[in-house]
């Protein structure tokens, strides 16, 4: 792991902010050391930036604000096709930093990456459509259409479970709209933050661009506060908790600001008697146990028709003890730890809160000691069988449990059991029945942001807008047109005759 620090140009005590191309100097303020799940072992430590800190990154953003928005949109796109081909470059050490900060297996660390070069790839295509519409005026010799244009500073508050990915998402689309963004990564994994600011600052500095485009402030949950209620920050978008987003939304709106907020989800997979069950229990046990149930779409939820109830829960009961659990380095494995000792503690509470409320616990639970879990933040995946209404049930533990739901009857009671949380995120049906699949999508179907069919909660492409509904935040990033939210509108009338007419008519003569 040495050589991949090396490499990324992590040091052994990392400075608190980088306005683009430059690093704060070190010393002087509060140090965290930076622990790895995997091991245990100290990875690195850094500089917590103060507030004061955060005012110098945003004086500097300001003045590059001023210049960037004037470079032309598809020029813009360049930079972030050189960034593209950067990650392409270091996504092998990038990866493994991702699983030995964050403790997703390889595979997921890799897949993070290439996220990143996907949203690239995509916000340079977009870099040369960012339309507007043209409408007809009802006044004669009058054009009217609209234009968007950049928005400002964009702060990119990020939780832990993706340290990269989402920045990237949002920042590349910021960046080819022609804002500046601060970016404060989770205080958890502020290693993998610093290895792309590194990334970026080479390509800034190749193109002679002006300091503090892209800006990155190591800091916890007060620096994103003194963010949020910061007026010179027109945007901030946030990803973590219903709790935190809570917060930033209204210290966001009580400056009439905007917020983009990607929170908690509560996802479901619904079983019908017409699933293939094959693929069905493929997706759920991908779904439920990757990034060992720490993505946003963890399955959580399992609404199983009475037809097949017992046989698919036979068939996940059998398929959990085998799960290869351990270090998320060594490719063999399925499923690495927990972030740190509160997740463990919490994913425990769940189970013993969810007995009490009458849940059966069928298998899993247990935290592994012993060789190759020093950490001691690996546990056995669970699934318990449950009912909907149950305090924990209701709630999104950040951990893999996997509760059981039975349901009767046709797909509607399936779908209410399924929309019957507060969160809004993914949901998914297995059915190859289409008057099924059909009422699931319809307007009176799933209420979460995205609805899958045939395929798991998570996973997603970044070709599709991200993002759900109720206590999720309603936000939208990545693909289809998140991008407008990064610019403001404009709607501009021009007149070229030689009259003066009034809209709706009006008559106005002096
Ligand atoms: P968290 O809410 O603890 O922290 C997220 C970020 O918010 C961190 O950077 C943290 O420092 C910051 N923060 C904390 N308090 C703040 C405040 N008062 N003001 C401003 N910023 C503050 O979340 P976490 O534990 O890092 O991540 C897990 C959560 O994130 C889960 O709920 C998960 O579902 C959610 N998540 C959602 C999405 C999505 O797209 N919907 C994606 C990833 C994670």
């Amino acid at each position: 792991m040495k050589e991949v620090l090396k490499t990324l140009g992590i040091q052994d005590v990392n400075p608190a902010y980088a306005t683009g191309l430059e690093w704060a100097e070190l010393g002087g303020r509060e140090i965290r050391e930076i622990y790895s799940p995997v091991n245990g072992e100290l990875i690195a430590k850094v500089e917590m930036a103060t507030k004061k800190d955060l005012e110098t990154v945003i004086e500097v953003g300001q003045a590059a604000f001023k210049e960037w928005r004037k470079l032309p949109a598809p020029k813009r796109g360049e930079i972030i096709r050189q960034v593209g081909e950067e990650l392409r470059k270091y996504k092998d050490p990038l990866g493994k930093l991702v699983t030995y900060e964050m403790g997703k297996i390889y595979q997921e660390g890799l897949g993070e990456v290439q996220e990143m070069i996907d949203i690239c790839d995509f916000a340079v295509g977009q870099s040369r459509q960012l339309y507007g519409l043209q409408m007809h005026s009802e006044r004669p010799e009058h054009r009217m259409f609209e234009q968007y244009h950049p928005i400002g500073i964009v702060g990119i508050i990020s939780a832990f479970n993706f340290p990269v990915a989402v920045w990237a998402w949002n920042a590349m689309l910021a960046g080819i709209c022609g804002d500046v963004c601060i970016w404060k990564p989770s205080e958890k994994t502020p290693l993998t933050a610093i290895a792309c600011q590194n990334i970026l600052k080479d390509v800034l500095r190749k193109n002679g661009l002006p300091e503090g485009i892209f800006n990155l402030v190591i800091g916890d949950g007060e620096v994103g506060s003194a963010m949020s209620h910061d007026k010179r920050i027109p945007l901030v978008s946030a990803t973590g908790s219903t709790r935190m987003g809570k917060k930033v939304g209204e210290a966001v709106g009580a400056r009439l600001g905007k917020s983009l907020l990607e929170l908690g989800g509560n996802n479901a997979v619904i079983i019908s008697e017409h699933a293939d069950l094959e693929m069905a229990i493929r997706a759920t046990v991908f779904g439920a146990v990757g990034t060992c149930g720490q993505r946003c779409t963890s399955t959580r939820r399992l609404i199983i028709h009475e037809n097949v109830y017992e046989e698919v829960k036979n068939r996940l009961v059998s398929v959990y003890p085998k799960l290869p659990i351990g270090n998320p380095l060594d490719e063999s494995k399925l499923v690495g730890p927990l972030i740190d000792q509160d997740a463990v503690d919490n994913f425990k509470n769940a189970l013993s809160n969810v007995s009490e409320e009458g849940g059966n616990v069928l298998v899993g639970g247990e935290v592994l000691t012993g060789e190759g879990y020093e950490s001691g933040f690996y546990v056995t995946p669970a699934i318990v069988e449950a009912k909907n209404e149950y305090e924990m049930v209701q709630e999104e533990t950040f951990a893999p449990i996997l509760y059981l739901i039975k349901y009767s009857g046709d797909i509607e009671n399936a779908i209410e059991i399924q929309n019957g949380v507060k969160q809004g995120l993914s949901s998914a049906v297995f059915t190859l029945n289409v008057r099924e699949s059909e009422r699931f999508l319809a307007a009176a179907g799933s209420d979460c942001g995205i609805a899958n069919v045939n395929i798991g909660t998570s996973g997603a492409e970044i070709g599709g807008a991200f993002g759900g509904e109720k206590e999720t935040g309603g936000g939208r990033e990545s693909g289809s047109d998140a991008w407008k939210v990064y610019m403001r509108r404009q709607t501009n009338t021009l007149n070229y005759s030689t009259e003066l007419p009034l809209a709706q008519g009006i008559k106005f003569d002096i």
